[in-house]
């Protein structure tokens, strides 16, 4: 169906109700494509004000920006900056291996507040965590820590890599510990040398070292898409052993214990000071000096995990709650996006028959999950630990359907799931 011109009476879920929990980017996108079909919606986000500075860059893929691309008054070119070359440099600043390939970024921030911007507030509640749900076959109901009870035709769970819902779909799936660390932060381009300015501002620019790598690249600021407002973003992997010393690296200046993430701020100033350290050490010089420049560099666990099931009944599992890759092909945010659009299409074609939709959708998704994590595992055990990331490998680029690959009609054959 072509809903391009289609009024809110057209929509074929008109009078249906659905439940978006988790309200970050996989959420927000999810509640946007339901809408659009029909659906009356709501989104319930645990955490109790709105979400903001979490994380930073974002690498786009068609499928993240599809929202802004296709149904949004949005303009899309006011959310991102782009780069035209892929650059690696070596411990003295030279490009030892370049390509010209366009990529496009956006912060994490500029693009949440966007997908609020067209959601609304109206049906977007925060501080409500769902804590457990039933389906009867004609409904879902879901429980929330509050008390609160609500009723829905659809239930989609956005609820990210510590889902409380996953375990409805596969008890077993639990996310399990990379082996690394992502060292995180941002830098005003204006900060930087101009000489680094020069290198490095129409690039994403690699430093490879000894069972690391850092990926760094310009993206919006908290005023814009300018030059004069973007940030130099990063992130820098980091092998750090399960256990005590991964324990004491993630506890923050407050004595509480990430369990995913610490907070800029939150990083105990040692560890900041030996992340800087090692940044002049090893890293090319203009990597180095963005790490020097960053007030409150911040962590964020690689970890895996994958649900088995994505759907079940009239609920379904989206996003980091149905598998979180490692981010080296950039994919986490066009995942979740794809999810959605593919849940919508799936329900466009059920023609009402909404658990016949959900069991229609999930075979594609489950495949797309399993094949995605399959590839980061090995860019990431090849970068961290058997040192064969060779500087512009064409096998390492970005890319939800495959290295260099962001339209699923380009996918290639993939070997059958195990
Ligand atoms: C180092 C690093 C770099 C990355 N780089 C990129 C990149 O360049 N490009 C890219 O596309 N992706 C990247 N990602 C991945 C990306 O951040 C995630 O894939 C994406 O944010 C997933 O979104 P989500 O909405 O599914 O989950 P989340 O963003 O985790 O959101 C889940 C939400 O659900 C809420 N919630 C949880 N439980 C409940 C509950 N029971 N009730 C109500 N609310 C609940 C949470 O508070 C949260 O707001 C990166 C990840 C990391 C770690």
């Amino acid at each position: 169906m072509d809903l391009s011109s289609a009024t809110p009476s057209d929509r074929p879920y008109r009078g249906a109700r659905a439940l978006v929990i988790g309200g970050s980017i996989g959420g927000l996108t999810t509640a946007l494509v339901l809408r659009d079909i029909g659906f009356e919606v709501d989104v319930y986000e645990r955490t109790a004000t709105p979400l903001h500075g979490r994380g930073s860059g974002i690498v786009l893929q068609p499928d993240t920006l599809r929202w802004f691309e296709e149904r949004s008054s949005t303009d899309p070119a006011g959310l991102k900056t782009c780069t035209d070359w892929v650059q690696y440099l070596d411990r003295d600043n030279r490009i030892i291996a370049h390509e010209q390939r366009r990529w496009e970024y956006t912060s994490w921030g500029t693009f949440y507040r966007a997908l609020l911007d067209d959601f609304g507030t109206e049906h977007y509640h925060l501080g409500a965590y769902a804590s457990g749900f039933d389906d009867d076959g004609d409904a879902v109901t879901v429980r929330f820590a509050d008390g609160r009870v609500e009723n829905a035709e659809l239930v989609v769970f956005a609820d990210g890599i510590n889902s409380a819902a996953r375990p409805h779909f596969d008890a077993d799936a639990e996310p399990s510990y990379a082996g690394y660390v992502g060292w995180r932060g941002t830098v005003p381009l204006g900060e930087l040398s101009l000489e680094t300015r020069l290198l490095m501002s129409d690039a994403i620019t690699y430093s490879v070292v000894p069972n690391s790598h850092i990926t760094l690249y310009p993206i919006p600021g908290e005023e814009g898409v300018d030059a004069a407002d973007q940030l130099m973003n990063y992130v820098w992997y980091r092998n750090v052993a399960a256990g005590p010393e991964l324990t004491e690296l993630l506890t923050g200046v407050n004595g509480f214990v990430g369990a995913v993430s610490l907070h800029p701020g939150q990083v105990q100033e040692r560890f900041v000071q030996e992340l800087r350290a090692a940044a002049a050490a090893m890293l090319a010089p203009a990597a180095a000096e963005v790490v020097l420049a960053t007030t409150e560099p911040y962590l964020q666990v690689v970890l895996d995990v994958r649900s088995r099931r994505m759907a079940l009944g009239r609920t379904a599992l989206v996003g980091d709650a149905a598998c979180s890759a490692r981010p080296h092909a950039a994919a986490g945010t066009a995942k979740a996006a794809a999810d959605a659009w593919s849940l919508r299409d799936a329900l466009l074609a059920a023609d009402g028959d909404i658990s016949g939709a959900l069991a229609a959708w999930e075979p594609a998704q489950l495949e797309l999950s399993r094949s995605l994590l399959a590839r980061v595992t090995e860019m990431g055990d090849r970068s961290q630990f058997h040192n064969t990331w060779v500087p512009g490998d064409p096998s390492l680029r970005f890319g939800l359907y495959g290295p260099g690959i962001l339209h699923p009609e380009n996918r290639q054959p993939q070997p059958a799931a195990s």
